[in-house]
Parts: structure tokens; C-alpha cells; sequence
């Protein structure tokens, strides 16, 4: 992977704000180098001022007129449709245009100094190749209006559509030492609507939809629900022969399951270390699912004492699966 190596100085720039950022990301095909500076909030508007739910609303969202509307007792299970599902999408959209920042291809993005990375928002690579993300926090991709599902689980879920880092159809990309969290609005503090706690929060690091020749290393994955994904669904047969991923040298703290969950890709998984402070808020750590092919070797498992090893992969219909080194509270 070269990223933007090959960069010619005028195509290597400084960023400090979202406007910065947007501009020097503008597609055009020379390789470029876009060095950020200090934290930036994507969900800030050009004068500065912090953009929330307001702000992106559509007039004729009301949540306690969606509430009554799509309420399972009397809406039933199917997906909600009419005007306050239009609104809700509407909002989304809105909100998608201002928060949702694609890197495009031959660019390596790399943040100096201290402190450097991205909030607020989604970095999204789709349908690129050779991208280098480099030494940024990216913490905090909030949706204000995510989607209610009524067919996911037996009692349906809230479920968002930002990951911090989504790759959809890229290919050749190296995701080395950044951090990845929810921030300051960890999704456990959200307020339940139609009986499920609303999820704001959607993947850390997803890679779907055919993207292929992936390392991500030296990471530091926290506090997290759903963290990891390789492969978004059992139908999407397009990823068999691609989604091919390392994972070394990762740290995956508190997280409480897809580090990471497995569809059809080929998964290599070492020395990276599992933290688990506290054994309730724990799911599972590696997904095995449907046509998956797994090598973990050497990764290591802190937990509470008791915890049992069954827990720390689980089976969603995959079939190969090798494992060699591994350590659980040193055993
Ligand atoms: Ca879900
Ligand atoms: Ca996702």
C-alpha cells in the first residue's frame, strides 16, 4: 500500500478544521498526503457553531408521533412506512451530507502530533483503492436518527447507519495506530424508545461489500458495542474470494462483541490483546460466520478470573476456523 506517497508537494496539505479537510479530500486523480491537526469536529458548521438533532430534523419528525405510529403492538413486525419514516429519512439525509467525509483513492491520511484525529462523523471509504489512515482518533460517529427495525432480534432494534471507519469496496488499505471509540456519549446512557434502548452508534471499523487486501494494526479499539465487522451479511455472496484482512497488534478493550465478526472473508488474527473489565458488558470476541476461514494465532485474553473460554469466540455458522498460541489470563 502507498497511500499518497507518491504525493507532489502541492498535493500534500495541512488541516486543522472540516472545511480544510473537505477541500483537500476533493477528488482528483494524483496521489495526495492530508495531514490533520488536532481534533476535528465533523459535525461543526462552517462558522464553528456545534450542529445537533435540531438542526438536522425535518419539520415533521416528532419521535413521540414515530413512537405511537410504529409501536409493535399495533404497527405489527414489518418495516415502518409513511410520513414519519419519510421525515426520519429525510433528517437522516441531512445529516449524512454534512458528517459523512470520503477519502479518495492514492491518499494517505495521517494525523500529527497529539490529539489528531476526527469526531462527530464517518470517515467512509467506498469504491477506492491503496489508502493509508494513519495515527487518528476517531471517535464518536453519532446518528441523531437511526432506523427502527422491528425484524432484528425478537424485539426489534434500533439500528445506525455511521461507522468511525467504513470500508465498502476498497481495496489495498492499512489502518495503523489509531484510536476508535464512542467519545463522550457511550450509546448505555441513550434512552429506550418502542421498549430498546436507542443504539446511536453503529461499527468502530466495518469492512464490507468486496473490499479486499486489508491490515489493520497497532489500533486501539474501546468501549464499544459493535466494533468489527468483515462482511455485512450472510447474503452478500459477492464477498466469497475477497474480504481478506489482518489484524495484528490490535488492543481490543471492553468491547462487547465483533472483534471481529467473520462472513466469507479469509482472516488473519494475531498477537492482538482482548481487555475484559467487566464480564456482564462482554458478548463474544471473534464471530465465526457463514463461509468464514479464520487463523488467529497468538492473541492474548485479559478477563475476570472464571471467565470461560467458550466466550471468547462464537459460532454463526462458519466452518474453519484454526487457532494456535492463544491466552486466556495466561493459560
Ligand atoms: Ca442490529
Ligand atoms: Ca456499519
Amino acid at each position: 500500500v502507498q497511500g499518497g506517497a507518491a504525493a507532489l508537494p502541492v498535493d500534500v496539505h495541512l488541516v486543522r478544521t472540516r472545511a480544510e479537510l473537505l477541500a483537500a479530500l476533493k477528488p482528483h486523480p494524483r496521489p495526495r498526503i492530508v495531514q490533520v491537526q488536532g481534533l476535528i469536529d465533523l459535525a461543526r458548521s462552517d462558522d464553528g457553531r456545534r450542529l445537533g438533532e435540531a438542526d438536522f430534523r425535518d419539520p415533521a419528525l416528532d419521535w413521540a408521533a414515530f413512537e405511537r405510529a410504529y409501536d409493535p403492538a399495533t404497527w405489527g413486525r414489518e418495516p415502518p412506512k409513511g410520513p414519519l419514516e419519510d421525515a426520519r429519512r429525510r433528517s437522516a439525509a441531512r445529516q449524512a451530507a454534512h458528517v459523512v467525509v470520503r477519502v479518495p483513492s492514492r491518499t494517505t491520511l495521517v494525523g500529527i502530533g497529539t490529539g489528531a484525529g476526527l469526531t462527530g462523523g464517518m470517515l467512509l471509504l467506498e469504491g477506492v483503492e491503496d489508502v493509508i489512515v494513519r495515527h487518528l482518533q476517531l471517535s464518536d460517529a453519532y446518528d441523531h436518527f437511526p432506523a427502527w427495525d422491528p425484524k432484528d432480534n425478537p424485539r426489534g432494534e434500533w439500528n445506525s447507519e455511521y461507522d468511525n471507519l467504513s470500508l465498502r469496496n476498497a481495496r489495498r488499505v492499512w489502518v495503523d495506530h489509531c484510536s476508535f471509540d464512542d467519545g463522550q456519549r457511550p450509546d448505555r446512557d441513550e434512552p429506550v424508545r418502542l421498549g430498546r434502548r436507542l443504539q446511536k452508534h453503529d461499527g468502530l471499523l466495518d469492512i464490507t461489500r468486496q473490499s479486499d487486501a486489508v491490515t489493520v494494526s497497532w489500533n486501539h479499539f474501546r468501549r464499544h458495542d459493535k466494533t468489527s465487522l468483515v462482511g455485512g451479511g450472510d447474503g452478500s455472496v459477492a464477498d466469497e474470494g475477497r474480504l481478506r484482512v489482518t489484524y495484528h497488534h490490535n488492543h481490543w478493550e471492553d468491547v462487547k462483541e465483533r472483534a471481529p465478526r467473520v462472513r466469507y472473508g479469509r482472516v488473519h488474527l494475531y498477537n492482538n490483546l482482548y481487555s475484559v473489565t467487566d464480564e456482564a458488558a462482554h458478548g463474544y470476541s471473534i464471530g465465526v460466520g457463514l463461509r468464514s476461514r479464520i487463523v488467529a494465532q497468538n492473541n492474548v485474553w485479559v478477563t475476570p478470573p472464571g471467565l470461560p473460554a467458550g466466550r471468547l469466540l462464537r459460532w454463526w455458522g462458519g466452518s474453519a476456523l484454526a487457532d494456535s498460541g492463544s491466552l486466556l489470563n495466561g493459560q
